[in-house]
């Protein structure tokens, strides 16, 4: 019998890049990974196709299935909701195959809660260290939206100390070799490896 398969999240704040580093992470496709197609209630865009990007659903059905306790981990974010079918992730994860998840925060922290044994990986707009000195200098905006903002990424940073490893996404590529670094590192953990070994021995 073979190892479960491992589990990784890839989260962070909004607008930092994580679908386009995912995309990327899967365009060259070489790393045996999965992807988790996530279910949403939002309109699918240009070029979007149901069962590829997404599982478009309606609200009903949406609701149903967070009833029916069918979602991992489910969040709404900018009035739709998003979620990640569970039963799909259990089935290849116990196929002995890795599946990749790329949510926004809440969720990811629905799953810290519900799985230890994933890897969570978060990733981090490069500007982060610059980002009041350069809302503060920009000018442009009032003392309040500057305020709200810093308080989005006080909190944002303070998540980011609930996950595994941290990615600065600078350049797309950099933080696609990176995350494929800890992938590769995460499947060598030697608990992992020994239970598999201890099996053969046993067998
Ligand atoms: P978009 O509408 O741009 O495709 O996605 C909006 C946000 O929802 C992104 O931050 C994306 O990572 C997040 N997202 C996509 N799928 C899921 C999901 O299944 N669960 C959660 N919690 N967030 C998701």
């Amino acid at each position: 019998m073979k190892e479960r398969g491992n589990l990784f999240i890839l989260s962070g704040p909004s607008g930092v890049g994580k679908g386009t580093v995912r995309k990327e992470l899967f365009k060259k496709n070489n790393n045996n990974l999965i992807y988790s197609i996530s279910a949403t209630t939002r309109e699918p865009r240009f070029k979007e196709k149901d069962g590829v990007d997404y599982f478009f659903l309606s609200k009903n059905k949406f609701e149903e299935m967070i009833n029916n306790g069918e979602f991992l981990e489910y969040a709404q974010y900018v009035d739709n909701y998003y979620g990640t079918p569970k039963s799909w992730i259990d089935k290849i994860r116990d196929e002995g195959k890795d599946v990749f998840v790329e949510i926004e925060v809440k969720g990811a922290m629905q799953v810290r809660s519900k799985v230890s044994d994933a890897t969570f990986i978060f990733l981090l707009p490069p500007d982060l260290e610059q980002l009041k000195n350069r809302l503060i200098l920009r000018g442009s905006e009032s003392d309040e939206v500057i305020n709200e903002r810093l308080k989005t990424a006080r909190q944002e940073i303070k998540m980011m100390t609930n996950y595994d490893y941290a990615v600065v996404n600078d350049k797309v590529e950099l933080a696609v070799k990176k995350i494929q670094m800890i992938i590769n590192t995460s499947r060598m953990k030697a608990s992992r490896v020994a239970a598999e070994y201890i099996q053969i021995l046993e067998e």
